[in-house]
C-alpha cells in the first residue's frame, strides 16, 4: 500500500507509556472502511466456565501492545507499510445476556467483514470466536488452525447449555461454518471429562495434534502438516493464550501445565505466512489472573506475529 497508511505513534517521539492506549499505538478509527486489516477488541467473557476476566483482555492487550515496534525482526516484515491497519475499537457486547452478546458480536464483525478488511481480534473468552465465524464464514465454510490446550468441541454444560467457551467449535462445525476436514488443533492437553471427549471431533475429520506429538515432531514438521490440512482455501486462525504454558501465560481462564513456550508459539505463527487468512484472534487473556502483565504481553506479541503474517500474505496475492 502507499505512504498514506496509518502509522503507529513513534516511541522515539512519544514514550510508550504516554497517550491513549490503542492496539500497536495505531490511530483509533470508527469504521473499518479503507483498512486492509482491522484490529478489534471483543471484551466479553460470558462463556467462561471457570476463572473469568477475559472481558478485560482487550484493554490490557492494547496497553501492552505499546511494546511492539514497526518491523518483524526475523521476516523483516513491516506490516504498517504493507497494509493499512488501525484500531476500530471494541465490538458491542452485553455482559448479562449471552444470546444478545453473540448477536452483537456477529453483527459488529459482519460490519467489519463487509468492508473487505481482515479482522484481527483480541478476546474475550473463546466463545467469542463462534459469532466471529458466523460473520467471517457466512457465505462458505472456512478451514481453521487452532492453537489451544483444549479442543473446545464439547457438546453441553450445566444441564444442556450449548454455548460456553468449551463448545464453540462443535457449534461451528454443526452450523457449517468450519470444514472439519480443514480444521487442525495444536497443543491439546490436560485432564479430560471423559476418555471419549475428543471422539466426536475426530469422527468429523478434525486433526488433533496433542502436545506430546508436538514435542516429538517440532514446530516445522507440525506446521507443514497444518498447512497441508488447510491448503489454499480461506482459513481462520485462532490462538487461545492457554496453549502457552501457564509459567509464561498464567493470566487465563483454564491453565494447563505442559504447554508451548512463547518462543515455540512465535515460531509456529511465523510458519503461517502465505496461507489465505480471512481472520484471526487471540483469546482468553484474563488480566485479573495475570502476573506483571506477562500474559497480556504474550497476547499482544502473538497479535503482532499474526499481524505480520497476515500483512505479508496479503501482499503476496
Ligand atoms: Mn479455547
Ligand atoms: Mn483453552
Amino acid at each position: 500500500m502507499g505512504t498514506d497508511n496509518y502509522q503507529p505513534i513513534d516511541a522515539a517521539e512519544v514514550p510508550r507509556f504516554a497517550g491513549h492506549a490503542t492496539f500497536m499505538r495505531l490511530p483509533a478509527v470508527t469504521s473499518a472502511e479503507g483498512l486492509d486489516i482491522a484490529l478489534v477488541g471483543i471484551p466479553w467473557d460470558g462463556g467462561t466456565t471457570n476463572r473469568p476476566g477475559a472481558r478485560h483482555g482487550p484493554r490490557e492487550i492494547r496497553s501492552q501492545s505499546s511494546l511492539m515496534r514497526k518491523v518483524h525482526h526475523v521476516s523483516k516484515t513491516a506490516p504498517f507499510s504493507l497494509a493499512n491497519i488501525a484500531d476500530v475499537g471494541d465490538l458491542s457486547v452485553n455482559p448479562i445476556d449471552l444470546g444478545d452478546a453473540l448477536k452483537r458480536i456477529e453483527a459488529g464483525m459482519a460490519a467489519i467483514v463487509a468492508t473487505g478488511a481482515i479482522p484481527l481480534a483480541a478476546g474475550g473468552d473463546h466463545l467469542t470466536t463462534l459469532p466471529v465465524l458466523r460473520a467471517v464464514a457466512r457465505h462458505r465454510p472456512v478451514g481453521m488452525i487452532h492453537f489451544d490446550a483444549h479442543s473446545d468441541t464439547n457438546d453441553t454444560y450445566f444441564g444442556g447449555n450449548a454455548y460456553t467457551h468449551g463448545t464453540p467449535f462443535r457449534r461451528a462445525i454443526e452450523e457449517g461454518l468450519l470444514d472439519p476436514k480443514r480444521l487442525v488443533q495444536i497443543g491439546i492437553r490436560g485432564s479430560m471429562y471423559d476418555p471419549g471427549e475428543h471422539d466426536w471431533a475426530v469422527g468429523q475429520g478434525v486433526r488433533i495434534i496433542y502436545m506430546e506429538e508436538f514435542v516429538r515432531r517440532g514446530a516445522a514438521d507440525v506446521m507443514a502438516e497444518a498447512r497441508s490440512i488447510v491448503g489454499d482455501g480461506a482459513t481462520y486462525v485462532t490462538f487461545d493464550i492457554d496453549s502457552i504454558d501457564p509459567s509464561m501465560a498464567p493470566g487465563t481462564g483454564t491453565p494447563e501445565l505442559g504447554g508451548f513456550t512463547t518462543r515455540e508459539a512465535q515460531e509456529m505463527v511465523r510458519l503461517l505466512e502465505g496461507i489465505d487468512i480471512v481472520g484471526a484472534d487471540v483469546v482468553e487473556v484474563s488480566p485479573p489472573f495475570d502476573v506483571a502483565s506477562m500474559t497480556a504481553i504474550a497476547g499482544a506479541t502473538m497479535m503482532f506475529e499474526l499481524l505480520c503474517v497476515i500483512a505479508a500474505s496479503i501482499r503476496q496475492e
